[in-house]
C-alpha cells in the first residue's frame, strides 16, 4: 500500500509509525510506574472441584487499576511489559503477592490449597528465575507443593531442551507445573511426553461452545482422556454453564474454572467467596 501511494503518503506512514513507537514507549513507562504506584493488583479466580463443589485453589490474574482509565485487563499491558525487562519486575511481584495470599488461605485452614501463577516467556529466560521462586517460597512460607506455575505451549517450544531442563529445575523445588491454554499452541504430542508437567488446562475456546459444537465436545473429551492416560491432571477453563460443567464431570474432568462459579475477584472478595463454600 505505502509503495503504491507514493512518496507523500510514505512520509505520512513513517510519521505514523514514529507516533506509534512513541505511544508504546510512553505506555511501557506508564506500566513501569504503575508497579511503583501500587496500581497493579491481583485478582483471583477459584478452581472448583466438581465432585463436591469446593474451592480447591485459585489462579492469580493481574489487573491494572488506573486512577482515570479504571480496570485495564492484562492483554492491554502485559504484551507491552513483555517487550522489556519490566515484565520481570511485574512477574516477581505477582509471584510474591500470590504466595502471600495463598499462605493466608492455608493458615485459615484450607489444607493443600493450590495457587496458580501465570509465567511470561521472558521469565523462562531469566537466569536466576529458579532462585527467585525458591526465595519467594521461603520468604512467604507457602509450601512448594501448593504453588503451580502455568506455562503455555508456545513459550516452551522456542528452545525445547533448555526449557525441559528449566522445568525439571523448577520441579525440584517441589512445585507443580501446568500447561495453560492447552490445545491452542503448536504442541506436538511427542513433546508433551517429555515435559515434566502435572496438569493440562483445556483452553476456554474448546469449552465455550459446548454443547452446540460436537467437534469441541469430541476434542475436550479426547484431551481429558489423553491427560488421564498420561497420568496428568486436567483443568477446564472458561466454564460458564451447568451443561458444560456436567459434560466435563461426566468425561472425568473434575477441576474447573469459570464464570459459572466466579470471575476473577479481588482478594477480599475471594475470601468471602471461600467462606461461602
Ligand atoms: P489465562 O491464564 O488463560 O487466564 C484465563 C483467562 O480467562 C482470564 O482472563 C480469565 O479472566 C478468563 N476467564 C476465566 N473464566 C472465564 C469464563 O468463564 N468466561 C470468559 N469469557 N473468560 C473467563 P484475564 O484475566 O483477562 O487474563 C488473560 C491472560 O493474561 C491470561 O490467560 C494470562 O495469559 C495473562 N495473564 C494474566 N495475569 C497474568 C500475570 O500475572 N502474568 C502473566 N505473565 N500473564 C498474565
Ligand atoms: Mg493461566
Ligand atoms: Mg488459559
Ligand atoms: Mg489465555
Amino acid at each position: 500500500h505505502a509503495k503504491m501511494a507514493g512518496a507523500g503518503n510514505f512520509q505520512f506512514f513513517s510519521g505514523d509509525m514514529t507516533t506509534r513507537a512513541f505511544e508504546r514507549m510512553k505506555l511501557e513507562m506508564a506500566v513501569r510506574m504503575a508497579l511503583d504506584k501500587n496500581e497493579l493488583h491481583l485478582y483471583y479466580q477459584p478452581k472448583v472441584d466438581l465432585s463436591d463443589d469446593r474451592v480447591v485453589g485459585m489462579e492469580a490474574l493481574i489487573r491494572w487499576i488506573h486512577p482515570e482509565m479504571g480496570i485495564i485487563p492484562p492483554f492491554k499491558f502485559i504484551p507491552i511489559a513483555e517487550t522489556s525487562d519490566v515484565i520481570l519486575a511485574i512477574g516477581e511481584w505477582v509471584l510474591r503477592q500470590a504466595c502471600i495470599t495463598g499462605k493466608k488461605i492455608l493458615d485459615m485452614g484450607y489444607a493443600d490449597f493450590g495457587v496458580g501463577v501465570n509465567l511470561s516467556a521472558k521469565q523462562l529466560k531469566q537466569e536466576n528465575f529458579v532462585e527467585i521462586v525458591r526465595t519467594i517460597l521461603n520468604e512467604t512460607g507457602l509450601p512448594p507443593r501448593c504453588l503451580d506455575l502455568e506455562l503455555t505451549e508456545s513459550m516452551l517450544f522456542d528452545n525445547i531442551d533448555r526449557n525441559i531442563k528449566f522445568m525439571h529445575d523448577l520441579k525440584k523445588l517441589g512445585i507443580t507445573l501446568s500447561i495453560d491454554d492447552f490445545g491452542t499452541g503448536y504442541s506436538s504430542l511427542s513433546y508433551l511426553k517429555s515435559f515434566p508437567v502435572n496438569t493440562l488446562k483445556i483452553d476456554r475456546s474448546f469449552v465455550m461452545d459446548i454443547p452446540d459444537d460436537r467437534d469441541d465436545m469430541a476434542i475436550t473429551a479426547t484431551i481429558i482422556s489423553m491427560a488421564h492416560s498420561l497420568g496428568l491432571n486436567v483443568v477446564a477453563e472458561g466454564v460458564e454453564t451447568r451443561i458444560q460443567a456436567h459434560f466435563l464431570k461426566n468425561k472425568g474432568c473434575l477441576c474447573v474454572q469459570g464464570y459459572l462459579f466466579s470471575p476473577p475477584v479481588p482478594e477480599e472478595k475471594f475470601m468471602t467467596l471461600l467462606g461461602r463454600h
